[in-house]
């Protein structure tokens, strides 16, 4: 009797020590001085809030206290809880989801909201692995890189910028005609926000930090990064990689932190009975959607936003040139424009597309054109000229990969308004040819932007400029 209270005791004592001290870290890790940030911690939440609701939206997560979820849930927790007390800050909202999709991914907003795609969960080999990819995407978000990058981002040159509706990490694809839908009218705001790769260096670090105080070996985050990059091999179902670059010698730095942090190796975690449990139940569920497909889904169930052109329209090799005779066309009482005659026009909720025949058609399952222009509105959740424009700037490129912006914004006038113009070139999937696209923008007092993206072939391009400067010079606007 006196014997087994004794073992009990002893069994309770390393039980106490199991959850009060999952500390293997002996030793300070390095200091990661904060990026310059222009936004405060408030503002990353409320940021990140506004996006959750609309990615949520598009991306179903499976049910509130589901097994899936009530794991994620106390994983994340005691990732949370491991922070190291100079990054905490009690405005930070956590909360983790598990998406219902296939790719490999999870995307973290500013302020917190956390995603784990159900691929991801299913690729793991451990919790540990698992773990470890949560703990980079907390760092990301204690580090405050969206709004960092939002700071840095001010010119249209940076990779994206992040801004409101700023989703790290997440991709829909997509050409131009589909970006109405998809990028502006809806406000989905779906932006990739490709971190550079000294924030990545952070996120690993600061992720190893996490790890070890949490009780993981951080090792086992270099061993999800290299799950995903095997299970990468070209497939596009590796979303996670394109947002989160990798910074190179990965596994060697979270390596050197560990030793860095001396951390007890040998004692670490690295599976529970649970989340074989949880990772099995998810492989028996009927296979997962795309993010892809779900995206597609949510566009087409956002009614009016998509251009409609007839079933039998096809994109051709030559189209007719623009009529040197003009059209006036009025959208609403908002605006007037003159265009050739021989543009055809498709009316969407927010935009007008005037295109000839043969330049607009289908791709891919999106609407798409090769030569003419877009006219609309957007709400840019924003009265700067320069941020709305660089908000849907950012939209444009994330469904239009393959343009690059060329130099800055010029400062233009659209109906004696102040306007922002801006190329972008790339060579289209479509013609397979260099393309031209002119982005103008101007606010409006209403507080929407109004917009044209004027599309054409590089080598058709003079052809068409007078038609896009007698466009532009035409326009009227009512707000
Ligand atoms: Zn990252």
């Amino acid at each position: 009797m006196k014997t087994k209270v004794c073992e009990r005791s002893i069994n309770w004592m390393l039980v106490v020590a199991l959850i009060t001290m999952p500390m293997l870290v002996l030793a300070q890790g390095t200091k990661i001085p904060l990026q310059k940030n222009k936004y405060t911690v408030e503002q990353d939440v409320q940021l990140g809030r506004q996006a959750a609701v609309e990615y949520e939206k598009a991306f179903q997560t499976l049910p509130e206290n589901s097994d899936a979820d009530n794991y994620l849930e106390s994983l994340g927790r005691q990732l949370v809880a491991a922070i190291p007390r100079e990054y905490q800050n009690p405005a930070f909202r956590f909360d983790f989801d598990v998406i219902n999709a296939r790719d490999l991914n999870a995307s973290a907003l500013p302020g917190g909201p956390m995603y784990v795609n159900r691929g991801m969960v299913e690729a793991a080999a451990n919790e540990g692995e698992l773990a470890g990819v949560m703990a980079h995407e907390i760092s990301h978000v204690v580090l405050r890189h969206g709004t960092a990058n939002a700071t840095r981002g001010q010119s249209p040159k940076y990779q994206l910028p992040a801004l409101g509706g700023a989703i790290l990490g997440a991709i829909i694809g997509g050409n131009l005609g589909g970006l109405i839908s998809q990028g502006t009218q809806t406000g989905i705001g779906i932006y990739l926000l490709k971190y550079s790769r000294d924030y990545e260096r952070e996120a690993d670090v600061l992720g190893a930090q996490i790890m070890a105080r949490a009780g993981y070996d951080p090792l086992d985050m270099a061993g999800m990064f290299q799950t995903i990059q095997k299970e990468g091999g070209g497939s596009s179902m590796v979303e996670w990689l394109s947002s989160h670059p990798d910074p190179g010698k990965r596994s060697e730095r979270i390596q050197q932190e560990a030793t860095k942090l001396r951390v007890n190796r040998a004692a670490a975690r690295h599976n529970t009975e649970e989340f074989n449990r949880v990772k099995e139940s998810l492989r028996r569920m009927a296979p997962a959607p795309t993010m892809q497909q779900m995206a597609e889904k949510y566009t087409a169930s956002q009614q009016g936003g998509t251009t409609q052109y007839p079933s039998d329209s096809r994109i051709e090799q030559s189209v007719q040139q623009p009529s040197s005779t003009y059209r006036s066309y009025t959208g609403g009482n908002l605006f007037a424009v003159n265009v050739p005659d021989n543009w055809e026009q498709f009316e969407a909720q927010n935009a007008v597309t005037f295109a000839p025949r043969g330049a607009y058609g289908t791709y891919q399952g999106q609407p798409v054109f090769t030569h003419g222009m877009i006219v609309g509105l957007v709400n840019p959740q924003t009265q700067n000229l320069e941020e709305a424009s660089d908000r849907f700037v950012g939209s444009l490129l994330q469904n239009n990969g393959y343009l690059q912006p060329q130099g800055r914004y010029q400062r233009t006038r659209i109906d004696r308004r102040v306007a922002l113009g801006l190329a972008l070139v790339g060579r289209s999937p479509i013609t397979g040819q260099t393309e031209v696209v002119r982005v103008y923008s101007a606010m409006l007092q209403n507080g929407l932007l109004f917009y044209v993206i004027q599309v054409v072939p590089q080598n058709q391009s003079g052809r068409y400029n007078r038609a896009f400067s007698n466009a532009i010079r035409s326009i009227r606007i009512n707000g």
